[in-house]
């Protein structure tokens, strides 16, 4: 096989061991002779697939019992209307945003549909080059929702602010990629296919206690509470993604943990930050002290060059190094899986080119 270097922003790269065992799984499942896709999500070996999936999570986030795990369908952009419909009160709600991007304001149209909405910082008006950090959140505000790696700008929040409120967070692809208090969130959440397994299910970290205070009558399936009594199995759960997504967690795991990914995703970022700024054909998209470890947009300063680079990437066995429509230029993301060597590649490229 002629394995390519994938820097695709998402779906993304995965570890080979779990492309290998979630294709086994497929043809045949722990041996039973049954296939992962034909099999009853309440026999044993499900259950106990679930059941590892959601206590891994809390392992590497060194998270408690206050903490509940659940794996749900719809994506990210799902939980854009599920936080509102559970955290913002039904009388006079009121929650804060950061807009930084267009999954941020994504987020806030959604909430808009829900009850009142202040974007206590927003860097549209800069193309979102930055991540804004002058503001407070006090306790009028039912949450606070923030983006903590803005996917297609290729910024990242480096700190999170102390605010009065919930904390709630998009961390949809930057999750396991950096150790971080993650008990100082209420709610996290993460669609699976940034950093952490196919497409087709989106992670969510809640604290329990911040539930069933919202006033409002909940559509089941859109409700935390009937997720967590039901244990992540309120309906058929998406099998293969849970599935994938707990190898993907294993081999974390089995790999340092998130302390060790860290380390190998500075490396990664600072091998190709230092190619940017040292190479005069090539700049970034955003402010310095705001770039992310995980996508890297930049672009070329002239952009006559744009077929000749492009064709100098392919011919090296790059894939998915287009930037995002919106925004055009390159992005290469980072993620987890992704190998030095490939970065290396890369930069060898820029170098020659
Ligand atoms: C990709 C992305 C989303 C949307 O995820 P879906 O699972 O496609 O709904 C939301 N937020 C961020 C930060 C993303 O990168």
């Amino acid at each position: 096989m002629n394995k390519k270097h994938n820097f695709s922003a998402g779906p993304c790269i995965l570890p080979q061991d779990v492309f290998e065992k979630s294709a086994q799984a497929i043809l045949d499942f722990n041996g039973i002779g049954l296939s992962l896709l034909e099999i009853s999500h309440r026999s044993k070996d499900f259950v106990a697939v679930m059941d590892e999936a959601r206590a891994i999570v809390k392992r590497l986030m060194n998270l408690n019992d206050d903490y509940e795990v659940l794996y749900l369908g719809g994506g990210a952009s799902l939980q854009f209307v599920m936080v509102p419909f559970n955290l913002m009160k039904s009388e006079n709600g009121k929650a804060a945003y950061l807009d930084t991007g267009v999954w941020a304001a994504g987020a806030i149209k959604e909430a808009k549909k829900f009850g009142s909405v202040d974007v206590v910082g927003s860097s549209k008006e800069d193309n979102y080059s930055y991540v804004p950090k002058d503001y407070t959140v006090g306790s009028e505000y039912d949450y606070f929702h923030c983006t903590s790696n803005n996917t297609i700008y290729g910024t990242q929040m480096k700190s999170f602010p102390k605010v009065d409120t919930l904390m709630v967070c998009d961390m949809s692809s930057d999750i396991f990629s950096r150790e971080l208090d993650f008990s100082q969130f209420d709610l996290i959440y993460a669609g699976a296919q940034k950093n952490m397994g196919p497409a087709g299910v989106t992670l969510v970290v809640v604290k329990k206690e911040i539930l069933g205070k919202s006033g409002r009558d909940i559509p089941s399936i859109l409700d935390y509470s009937q997720h967590i009594a039901k244990e992540s199995m309120y309906n058929t759960p998406p099998v293969f993604p849970v599935y994938a997504s707990l190898l993907t967690l294993q081999h974390l795991e089995n790999n340092g943990g998130i302390a060790a990914a860290e380390a190998r995703n500075q490396a990664k970022a600072k091998l190709l930050y230092e190619e940017i700024d040292r190479n005069p054909l090539f700049e970034t998209f955003c402010k310095k002290e705001d770039r992310s470890l995980m996508n890297v947009s930049f672009r070329l300063l002239d952009e006559s060059k744009k077929e000749a680079f492009d064709n100098a990437w392919k011919a090296a066995g790059i894939s998915g190094l287009n930037g995002h429509r919106s925004i055009g230029g390159y992005r290469a993301s980072l993620y987890n899986a992704l190998p030095l060597e490939s970065v290396q590649v890369l930069v060898d490229v820029m170098k020659n080119f």
